[in-house]
């Protein structure tokens, strides 16, 4: 589709968070078009959901078009150690909210979103690429066409949604290097994985490994399994550092990955390192930051697609308010709002690889009602106040992994 030369808003990448901007902003009555510097479908990590994510593509209007590609049903996550095992249901949990969620291959995901958007008269513009931004006098954009054409596009406001390719702090010098040990994960999918029949069969799980590595297998509906491990760079040294050799030790290593022995590559094992990222601040004169162009923190609890479907919804209602002629203040409507929730995560990544969260997890004797209140967490219902795990983290954590010793 071709791009017009000026619209209300710009949006940057049609991952998840671009894709939910760009509904909310047109079902709002502005005109928006999407820059998209990759063909879709494309492969991109990230594919074990939140029961939050519901709520988010229900009020973007995309819940009806994820829903009929008819993914594996995630219901809770099974956290095993060895012969120890730790079940969340999000039937079971604190914060009233949705007790499911789906386990995607993100590339069919991230296309039925946009699919649907695009079929309400938004344009994409695939394999185009932002390469300059100007904000003085208003956004303009410099754009590459996939000949290495470029041109220039205006609008009232640009929301960047370029995830790891972080269009705007790269250009705006917004980068801002993670408080987190820099980390690596090697993941594939996995063809011939023999899902053990029963209640586990569709489970994600999440093994932690002897060597302070850990990793996640999640089971998809067209047959494929997803396999990764993520760990501190000194918990790789009992690994081989081939990606694909790496992959096989690990199976090898942990009777837990007993069902993973008769395996094949599906999609050929990557290596991504140093992806935890922060950024200075995220909003500005005319623009904003979503998902992954601005916090990523760490695999673990999966919380990456429901933070940049989160901050999509947030900034985008800012962003109708401020056209429709509103003063909206962003560091406390958007910012100080967003960073609440992600500081809640924080905690818990912190924990998980201080071991305070695994000791905790792994307690048989943990009280259900904390159990319940950690699922709250788990299922990416951060920002509901009541919920004291929610609203004092680290304290809490602190106290029940001292109970847990
Ligand atoms: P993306 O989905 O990355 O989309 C951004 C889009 O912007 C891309 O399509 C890209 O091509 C486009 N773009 C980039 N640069 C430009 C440019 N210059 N011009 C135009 N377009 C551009 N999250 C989870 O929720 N669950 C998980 O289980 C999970 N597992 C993960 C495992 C690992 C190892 C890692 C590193 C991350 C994981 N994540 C997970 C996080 C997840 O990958 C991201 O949070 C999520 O993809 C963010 O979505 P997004 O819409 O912000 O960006």
């Amino acid at each position: 589709m071709s791009l017009p030369s000026s619209c209300d808003v710009l949006v940057i990448g049609a991952g998840p968070a671009g894709s939910s901007s760009a509904a909310l902003l047109h079902q709002a009555g502005y005109s928006v078009a999407v820059v998209e510097k990759q063909q879709f479908p494309r492969f991109v990590i990230g594919e074990s959901l939140l029961p939050r994510v519901m709520d988010l593509l229900g009020e973007a209007g995309l819940l009806e078009a994820a829903t009929a590609r008819n993914f594996i049903v995630k219901r809770g996550a099974l956290f095993l150690r060895n012969e120890e095992r730790c079940d969340f249901s999000f039937a079971d949990q604190f914060t009233p909210g949705w007790d499911h969620t789906w386990q995607v291959p993100r590339a069919d995901f991230d296309k039925t979103l946009a699919d649907a958007v695009e079929a309400r008269g938004v344009p994409f513009a695939y394999g185009h690429e932002v390469v300059a931004v100007d904000f003085a006098g208003g956004p303009k954009l410099t754009v590459a066409d996939p000949e290495g054409k470029e041109q220039t596009l205006r609008s009232r406001f640009v929301i960047d949604a370029s995830g790891y390719g972080r269009v705007l702090p790269r250009l705006l010098d917004l980068d801002l290097p993670s408080k987190f040990p820099p980390r690596k994960a090697v993941f594939a999918h996995l063809r011939g994985d023999r899902r053990k029949p029963g209640p586990d069969e569709n489970r994600i799980w999440i093994v932690c490994l002897a060597s302070g590595a850990w990793a996640w297998i999640i089971p998809f509906s067209n047959g494929l399994t997803s396999f990764g491990i993520v760990g501190p760079l000194d918990a790789f040294r009992a690994f081989p550092e081939d990606p694909a050799e790496c992959l096989r030790a690990a199976i090898a290593s942990d009777d837990n990955f007993e069902r993973l022995r008769h395996t094949e590559f599906a999609l050929e094992p990557r290596t991504l390192g140093g992806y935890a990222c922060s950024v200075k601040r995220l909003h500005g004169p005319g623009f904003a930051l979503v998902g992954n162009a601005t916090e990523f923190l760490d695999p673990v609890f999966s919380s990456g697609v429901t933070l940049a479907l989160e901050s999509a919804n947030r900034a985008s209602r800012a962003a109708i308010r401020q056209l429709g002629g509103e003063v909206v203040d962003w560091e406390q409507e958007y910012a100080a709002y967003m960073r609440r929730g992600i500081d809640v995560f924080r905690a818990y990544v912190s924990g998980w690889y201080d071991g305070s969260v695994p000791r905790l997890f792994f307690n048989p004797q943990a009280a259900a009602p904390v159990k319940r209140m950690i699922c709250s967490v788990l299922a990416g219902y951060v920002w509901d106040v009541e919920n004291p795990f929610v609203r004092e983290p680290e304290r809490k954590l602190a106290q029940v992994a001292r109970l847990a010793g």
